[in-house]
């Protein structure tokens, strides 16, 4: 978004407050200055010259988790995240509590393996004994090879089609074995698999911090690595990745990787996840926003679990509510995203499941820190691990 459009788009506000009636931020803290609708009109009065740059406005405009749940409600269409990601922009050297992150992600556009190998390293020395807070605390060890640097290939004989990885992050760094699971899946139904070494953060963690540059940058690296595959889809099984990629890389770049697919939509067009079973088991499922709020994917998940037989499947309260992640934010605003955290785990537990699943690496860190705190024994898995585990028979 230019200045011009910013401009456009924040005086178009009426302070009708439609939007700030799902903002979790809001919710938890019921301060208007910590809603949808406060920070639309603070980035007014910043446009105006009414409002100077400082450390609180900035703290207020990065406390929003970007969640997405405020985009649809507007009536007037205003695209609130794309306000906040501007707002951000202009703000980022106000903002106190990023500084080391932003350094981090600068770095980050080509060289993520050697940031991960840093906060590994980090992670064993000063966790290791035990200490320490914010994110890297209830951050699981970080892979010590990531996924994508392991075999680029996996060969099928008579294969039924070829099918690309975008691993993200998470999944790359943290959770290694979410992706061995799909890729586990795709090699039982004869795909050959291409993971790409040269795959580069999906840039929402740049966005997040105000670094448009450098998420423009990762993007057009991505699409110049992904759109030279011949292959049926690029599945991602993180929302946030699909989301910008598909919702966000056409303004950022021009153009996107055309055939990006959320895994969930890869399941059901493929058939893939038909005549499974499990031992019975009660099961719930966590929305996450970036899906609900992003690219829209909600029934096919619950298609999925609830075609598996042995599944008992149990709608939570506010499936679609945030569970306080937010990348970043849990980080920067640790206290807030444990509140917004606790309340969703609430609403999980009363379901009585033994599993809740959903389809974001993300919301499961958060989601077993969560539980882990509330000392519950309850699993928290990706789709991708119960429809592996269903295949396994
Ligand atoms: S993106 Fe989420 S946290 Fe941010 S203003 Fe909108 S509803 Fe609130
Ligand atoms: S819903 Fe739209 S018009 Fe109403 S307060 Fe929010 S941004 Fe302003």
């Amino acid at each position: 978004m230019n200045q011009e459009k910013f401009s456009t788009e924040v005086s178009k506000c009426v302070r009708c407050g439609t939007c700030k009636s799902l903002c979790p931020t809001y919710l938890a803290s019921l301060n208007e200055s910590m809603g949808a609708r406060g920070r639309v009109a603070m980035l007014g009065e910043l446009c105006a010259g009414r409002l100077a740059p400082s450390k609180t406005l900035a703290d207020r405009i990065y406390n929003c988790i970007l969640c997405g749940s405020c985009k649809g409600l507007c009536p007037l269409g205003i695209d609130i995240p794309e306000l906040m990601f501007h707002g951000r922009s202009l703000l980022k050297d106000s903002h106190a509590k990023g500084r080391f992150a932003k350094k981090g992600l600068r770095y980050s556009v080509s060289n993520m393996d050697t940031l991960f190998s840093l906060l590994r390293l980090i992670q064993k020395v000063y966790y290791g004994r035990g200490h320490g807070s914010g994110i890297l605390s209830h951050m699981p060890l970080i892979a010590s090879v990531p996924l994508k640097n392991r075999i680029q290939l996996y060969k099928n004989r008579n294969r039924a089609g070829r099918a690309a990885i975008f691993t993200g992050c998470s999944v790359n760094y943290l959770y290694p074995h979410i992706g061995e699971s799909l890729i586990r899946i795709l090699l039982a139904k004869r795909y050959e698999v291409v993971v790409f070494k040269g795959e580069v953060c999906c840039g929402a963690p740049m966005r997040e911090a105000g670094l448009e540059n450098e998420a423009k940058a990762a993007a057009k690296k991505n699409i110049e690595t992904f759109n030279k595959t011949r292959a049926e889809a690029v599945i991602s099984m993180c929302p946030t990745c699909t989301m910008t990629i598909r919702e966000q890389y056409p303004a950022l770049a021009g153009e996107s990787i055309t055939n990006i697919m959320d895994v969930n939509e890869f399941f059901i067009n493929s058939g893939i996840t038909e005549r499974l079973e499990l031992p019975h088991g009660i099961f719930t499922y966590h929305d996450p926003c970036h899906a609900r709020y992003g690219t829209g994917i909600t029934k096919e998940p619950r298609e999925i679990l609830k075609g598996i037989q042995g599944i008992e499947f149990v709608e939570m309260k506010h499936a679609d509510g945030c569970c306080g992640f937010g990348g970043l934010f849990s980080m920067h605003y640790k206290e807030l995203s444990r509140t917004i955290g606790k309340k969703k785990f609430e609403n999980i537990k009363k379901t009585a499941a033994g599993t809740v699943v959903t389809s974001c690496p993300g919301c499961i860190m958060q989601l077993e820190y969560i539980k882990r705190e509330a000392g519950s024994d309850m699993e928290v898995k990706h789709i991708v691990e119960i429809v592996d585990k269903a295949m396994q028979g």
